[in-house]
């Protein structure tokens, strides 16, 4: 069953970051109909045998049929083993399914996460097309990680913060949200459950309705 399901994909490549506790890897994907991802994707990817882990392509090409994966391999799994031990020409075992989030049209978009949700937030950028007004920000373990997101990927417009278990900066960060015109803007929350949970409370508690907060818990 698994060999009539799963696809094969090919490391193009990675590139660790400082620490190579986060990585990013260039894929091909041959056969994967791109032009019709008119929402998030997530991909199934076999990690181990009989294991499964999910990770979300981002900045995908349909024509040379190449996307990025960011992937937080900071922790002890069978997930981050499987990520930091992969190089470039090495294939792996995927199904993609839709993660069924799109950036609603004509709202301000703002992005609260963690490292996990890099992708995804790069995802729904790209679906949401140049001149989306973008804002949020990252809870980020690592300063140095910190550091790089802020240097190459200014143009996403978001915060990098800083990460402790609970993830206060983020709740700071909503806590001092500048309103505007409230009924302006969509959330979209992804990253570990139980702080997606707390933030969602929260941003529920400042008069944001449920049809504004989009939440997704990518780990527990
Ligand atoms: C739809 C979807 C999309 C996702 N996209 C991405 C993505 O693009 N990039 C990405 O990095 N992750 C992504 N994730 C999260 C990823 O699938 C999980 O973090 C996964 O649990 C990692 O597997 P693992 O085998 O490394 O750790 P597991 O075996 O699942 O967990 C081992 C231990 O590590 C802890 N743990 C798990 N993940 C993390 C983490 N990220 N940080 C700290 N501790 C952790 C667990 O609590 C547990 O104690 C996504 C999840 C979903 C549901």
């Amino acid at each position: 069953m698994e060999r009539k399901l799963m696809k094969t994909a090919t490391v193009l490549a990675v590139r660790a970051w400082n620490p190579a506790t986060f990585r990013e890897i260039d894929l091909h994907m041959p056969g994967c109909d791109m032009s019709k991802w008119d929402q998030t994707q997530h991909m199934k990817c076999k990690v181990d045998s009989f294991t499964y882990r999910d990770y979300t392509p981002s900045g995908w090409d349909a024509e040379t049929q190449t996307c990025t994966l960011f992937i937080n391999a900071g922790h002890d799994g069978p997930g981050s083993r499987w990520v930091k031990a992969l190089q470039p020409g090495d294939n792996l075992s995927y199904m993609v399914a839709s993660s069924h989030e799109q950036p609603v049209s004509n709202k301000r978009l703002v992005f609260l996460g963690d490292e996990t949700a890099i992708g995804h937030f790069f995802a729904l950028q790209q679906l949401a097309g140049a001149g989306t007004a973008i804002s949020g920000a990252v809870a980020i373990a690592e300063q140095h990680h910190r550091d790089e997101f802020s240097e190459y990927f200014s143009r996403l417009g978001l915060a990098a913060l800083h990460k402790d278990g609970e993830y206060r900066a983020l709740e700071d960060w909503v806590v001092d949200l500048n309103a505007g015109d409230p009924s302006d803007a969509v959330f979209y929350l992804a990253g570990y459950s139980p702080a997606i949970a707390r933030l969602r409370r929260l941003l529920k508690s400042k008069g944001y309705g449920g049809s504004q907060i989009r939440a997704q818990g990518f780990w527990n």
